[in-house]
């Protein structure tokens, strides 16, 4: 494990000098340097994870797929959305627009003694049991991320952008980072505020992303392998989340806007009764509406237009929420 740590500073410090420091020096950022340090780290690790997904996955939707496809062109766009997202171009945006606005709430919250007591000020075994903190932040976090679900159902303009991530039919692990692109600002503006607001140790972070990013992945391969009855109910997984993508929400009303929003955990789905878990694997995607929503089906340019043209219709106007 040293050997890899090693190996992955050493790669971490080369990437830094060559690439990232003369660009910082050359237009005047010196003061970025750390962060600069910090995002390479990340860009590294989206990199890493990537590769995980793709050598576990990639067998299970070639050996034991949930469907056959006669070509796989559909996919190509996902493929873009997750080298966009896990090699960190996305990741990158979403940092240069942030990170000033992050140093100065987080020294205002500071300065008004609003930052949290960390959750190890609480509990204060907890520092000396780093996974037990770990696992503790990771049901916090994800806990958020099923109301950020949720909620994205909920609103018409959310909606907008995150119907999207729904009009995939071959639904593949490439899919989990299929989003529009300012879905993933927003999605990185709620994680991290509540990263910085529960206090979640720097050294937990990406740790923390990683492991909610895999699951996601596998969430979404297209595998008829699952985890078994009862599995099924303590970790979401790809029967699960295809329950979500089904092209036809469930008739019981209370599925009006979706079913199973978790992301890590099913037990959210299970208290807030949005749970819907059946045995077969339905068709994924979403009723386009026109010629033009069919059109954005597999065209990145195409459907980052017609996002913003939705959302902002569904801003000024009646927007359509998830329905049938
Ligand atoms: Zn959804
Ligand atoms: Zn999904």
């Amino acid at each position: 494990m040293q050997h890899l740590t090693d190996l992955f500073i050493t790669i971490q410090g080369w990437l830094f000098d060559t690439f990232v420091q003369p660009v910082l020096f050359a237009l005047g950022l010196a003061s970025y340097v750390e962060m600069g340090f910090e995002g390479v780290e990340f860009v590294l690790l989206g990199c890493i994870e990537l590769v995980i997904a793709y050598l576990l996955m990639r067998p299970l939707e070639a050996w034991w797929p949930a469907e056959k496809w006669a070509e796989r062109r559909a996919v190509k766009v996902d493929i873009i959305y997750s080298v966009l997202n896990r090699m960190g171009v996305i990741p990158l945006v979403v940092f240069v627009l942030l990170a000033p606005v992050f140093m100065e709430l987080e020294s205002w919250l500071r300065f008004h003694d609003v930052i949290p007591r960390q959750l190890e000020d609480w509990l204060p075994g907890l520092d000396t049991k780093p996974l037990a903190s770990f696992v503790i932040y990771l049901v916090i976090l994800d806990f958020a991320e099923y109301w950020r679900h949720r909620l994205s159902h909920t609103f018409g303009w959310w909606w907008a952008l995150h119907g999207i991530h729904h009009s995939q039919r071959q639904m593949s692990f490439w899919t989990d980072s299929r989003n529009h692109l300012l879905d993933d600002v927003i999605a990185g503006v709620w994680f991290a505020c509540l990263s910085l607001l529960i206090g979640v140790p720097p050294g937990h972070f990406i740790g923390l992303l990683i492991a909610l990013r895999l699951v996601e992945n596998l969430s979404h391969t297209n595998t008829r392998l699952d985890f078994g009855t009862i599995g099924d109910y303590l970790i979401v997984g790809p029967r699960y989340h295809r329950w979500h993508h089904a092209i036809d929400l469930p008739a019981d009303p209370r599925f009006q806007k979706g079913c199973n929003f978790a992301i890590l955990l099913p037990i959210w789905d299970i208290l807030f009764g949005t749970l819907y878990l059946e045995k077969g694997l339905p068709p994924t995607g979403i009723h386009e509406r026109n010629a033009e929503e069919i059109a954005a089906r597999d065209n990145f340019w195409a459907q980052q237009k017609l996002g913003l043209v939705l959302f902002w219709k569904a801003l000024t106007g009646p927007g359509k929420s998830r329905s049938a």
